[in-house]
């Protein structure tokens, strides 16, 4: 089987969120069980490995009614062939999103994805999309491409990693980038709310849509969840499945991960890990202290990470005998309120207002516990990358959370982090409570913290899923 993974990102080449460290997993972990995966992403300026990746071919495409330059390199990692869409005009620009023609950065990079196919003679049996940048290659491949030589019977898979972010653009753009008929607009297979809307066109077109959580798969059916695309969601029900995403057990490792101060593992936990926290403590400026419990948050600053619920319960938290590390960045009205608190506790809380892989690294390793209260939580990596390094979530039952994290039941000594259901600030500080209670019988809390490190979320449970729909296509 041969499976085709188009994508805005992925890691070890570049990363905004959760969407490249899933890229740059599913598709290795496919490897190994006998799937040949090509992954194609757009060649960014800010890419790494640059000076690697190898030449392959040019060729024009069109773009509404420009034709444009395409350039395709490669580089194979881990048995993974990487085939990178090169045009400068479009990726000779820092970061990855955010300009103003965006969308057409990505009608561009839907075509190239396609074009790629006959070009370079690599026809998948699957084509596998991720979010609004890749949604359209759906609609293209089923409204046209799929009548051409060398591209019947493709099978399309839409994953939906965030449904906040749908590519709504004006309907106009649906003939002038992508040169469909406007009836298909009128249809309403792609309208919502008066926009083309990408993301529900890839749901209309596409085989099979899957989301990176069960609980997720279910709550994105309702108005609460769904963004306005809960109708045709509940349409396609029956071809949607959950799968909990993985993380890299590879790279996410406290026993080899060099960012941190001493590494660890299962068996060295108790001894090595407050070496970890107390030097994590003289990092971010809080006083040194192995017993006081550290609670660590590293997150980006906006609504959906739950940051209204922190807010609101901060001084009631400092109250406690708890020290608190925010590591974030992001909206500014939530780094000013944070700021305003922290002022005042400067004893308690260290507010570090950046991204900083290596420090979240230190986080994870460092702290007792992980607060992490979303909103909504499509996956989630970092509540994940918590229980593998021994500290213990504290989450909201939403999304990828639920699916994750067991909730502790003291009776049955079972679970793996704590949970509470409603959006709430004062039920998430009953739960941090509680397990501030817990977390001062030692015995207790070291037998959540051995549950938590062997907790089983790697991709290879998920990898299977996503086989069993990829052959569930192919009959
Ligand atoms: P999302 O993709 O919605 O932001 P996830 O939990 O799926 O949330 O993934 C977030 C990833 O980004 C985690 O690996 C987390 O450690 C990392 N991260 C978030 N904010 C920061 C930050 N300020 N500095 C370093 N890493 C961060």
């Amino acid at each position: 089987m041969r499976v085709l993974f188009a994508t805005s990102e992925a890691t070890p080449f570049i990363k905004s969120g959760g969407l490249a460290d899933v890229l740059g997993s599913l598709p290795k972990e496919m490897v190994k069980k006998g799937v040949e995966s090509i992954v194609v992403l757009p060649k960014y300026q800010d890419m790494k490995l640059a000076d690697k990746i190898e030449f392959v071919t040019n060729f024009d495409i069109w773009v509404g009614w420009r034709k444009v330059y395409c350039g395709v390199f490669t580089y194979v990692v881990d048995g993974v062939r990487f085939y990178f869409i090169d045009n400068e005009q479009y990726y000779r620009r820092p970061g990855l999103y955010g300009y103003d023609d965006d969308y057409e950065r990505f009608a561009y990079f839907d075509f190239a994805v396609l074009e790629l196919i006959s070009h370079l003679d690599i026809k998948p049996d699957i084509i596998h999309l991720h979010d609004w940048q890749t949604a359209m290659i759906a609609m293209l491949y089923k409204e046209r491409y799929c009548y051409y030589e060398h591209y019947d019977n493709i099978k399309i898979v839409f994953t939906i990693h965030n449904i906040a972010f749908q590519g709504k653009a004006d309907p106009k753009l649906l003939s002038e980038l992508f040169g469909l008929d406007n009836y298909l607009y009128y249809n309403g297979n792609c309208r919502n709310d008066g926009c083309l809307n990408m993301m529900k066109a890839a749901i209309f077109y596409s085989d099979i849509v899957t989301t990176v959580s069960p609980t997720y798969a279910k709550e994105i059916l309702t108005s609460e969840y769904g963004e306005g695309l809960q109708s045709i969601l509940e349409m396609r029900k029956y071809d949607l499945y959950g799968i909990l995403n993985g993380v890299d057990y590879d790279v996410i490792n406290p026993e080899t991960d060099p960012q941190i101060v001493k590494n660890y593992n299962i068996e060295t936990v108790f001894d090595d890990k407050v070496v970890n926290k107390l030097a994590l403590q003289k990092e971010v400026g809080l006083p040194e202290n192995k017993d006081v419990a550290l609670i660590g948050i590293v997150t980006r600053l906006t609504k959906q990470k739950g940051l209204d619920l922190i807010i609101n319960q901060f001084s009631e938290m400092c109250s406690r005998d708890v020290q608190i590390v925010i590591l974030g960045a992001g909206d500014h009205v939530y780094e000013d309120a944070l700021k305003g608190i922290a002022y005042h506790h400067p004893d308690k809380v260290s507010l570090q207002l950046k991204y900083d892989f290596g420090l979240s690294c230190r986080i994870y390793a460092g702290c007792d516990m992980f607060l992490m209260p979303s909103l909504f939580e499509p996956c989630g990596l970092s509540q994940m990358m918590s229980l593998r390094y021994g500290t213990i979530p504290i989450v909201r039952e939403t999304g990828g959370l639920k699916d994750s994290v067991q909730p502790y039941n003291e009776y049955a000594n079972t679970g793996t982090g704590f949970s509470f259901a409603n959006y709430n600030a004062h039920e998430m500080m009953k739960t941090i409570d509680y397990a501030l209670k817990v977390y001062d019988d030692s015995k207790a809390w070291r037998q959540i913290m051995i549950r938590a490190m062997n907790a089983k979320l790697d991709w290879d449970a998920s990898a299977d899923q996503y086989l069993k729909v990829f052959n569930s296509l192919m009959g």
